[in-house]
């Protein structure tokens, strides 16, 4: 059979190509060497919609992160997948950054990226909110309710709040076992037949309860 168009890779990129061609009329066909779609970079990244704000003006990634922020959140819109505009910070943490920062400004301008400096006053409202709230009370917080309370400050998204769990309360209950990585792992290693229901992946997590949604595969194995 012969196709207009052969796309190698499943991932964003070639299913957004492929989904362009096709929209067009062309007969696309996208192959990927894994067993399904986006098991790759595009199913594991930060969940940042990036603002463009860190590149040359005139670079195509900067032209491309602009148009693409703002498609990418009508298209979240449009088709409802649950997203939040929630910000970001950049702080300098010496006076060797004070420079950078500045830089960074001044290139977020140029680039129209939205942005503002923020007074001392702010950031350090959003840093006692974490030193009143006991990192110990907070390490007993369930998972839902961590969320709850981190999410509802301005600049803090799930990243962070996953990031917080590993490296302020030592919680390694990081990507779920739905995560592709993860179950990529568990396929490969033999453990869980590619294409078993979450059910099978959950309950087969479970024997490394608490640890049951762990980083990786590799260190449910170190608390085997
Ligand atoms: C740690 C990390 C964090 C990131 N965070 C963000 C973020 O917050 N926001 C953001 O916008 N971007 C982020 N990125 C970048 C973003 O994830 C990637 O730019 C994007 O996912 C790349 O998509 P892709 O389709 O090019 O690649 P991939 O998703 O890797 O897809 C390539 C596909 O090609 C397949 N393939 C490769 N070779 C072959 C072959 N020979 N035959 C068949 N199939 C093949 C692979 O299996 C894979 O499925 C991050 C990247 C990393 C690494």
């Amino acid at each position: 059979m012969l196709f207009d168009v052969t796309i190698v890779g499943a991932g964003v990129v070639g299913l957004s190509i492929g989904k362009f061609c096709s929209e067009q009329g062309l007969s696309v066909v996208v192959l990927e060497q894994e067993s399904r779609a986006g098991e790759g970079i595009s199913s594991r990244n930060s969940g940042v919609i990036h603002a463009g704000i860190y590149y040359p003006k005139d670079s195509l990634k900067t032209k491309f992160c602009i148009s693409g922020n703002k498609i990418l959140y009508e298209y979240a819109k449009h088709k409802r997948i649950n997203h939040k505009k929630i910000g970001k910070y950049i702080i300098a943490t010496c006076n060797d950054d004070v420079d950078k920062l500045h830089n960074i400004y001044q290139k977020g301008i140029e680039n129209s990226v939205p942005l503002d400096f923020l007074s001392t006053k702010t950031i350090k409202e959003i840093s006692e909110f974490f030193l009143a709230e006991n990192i110990s009370d907070l390490s007993k917080l369930s998972k839902q309710d961590l969320n709850h309370n981190l999410l509802s400050i301005f600049g803090i998204g799930p990243w962070s709040v996953n990031m917080f769990e590993i490296f302020s309360i030592g919680k390694l209950d990081v990507f779920s076992s739905k995560d592709a990585g993860l179950r990529l792992a568990m396929n490969n290693s033999g453990m869980i037949k590619p294409h078993s229901s979450w059910e099978m992946y959950d309950k087969y997590a479970s024997k490394w309860s608490p640890f049951k949604t762990i980083a990786s595969l590799h260190l449910w194995k170190t608390v085997d």
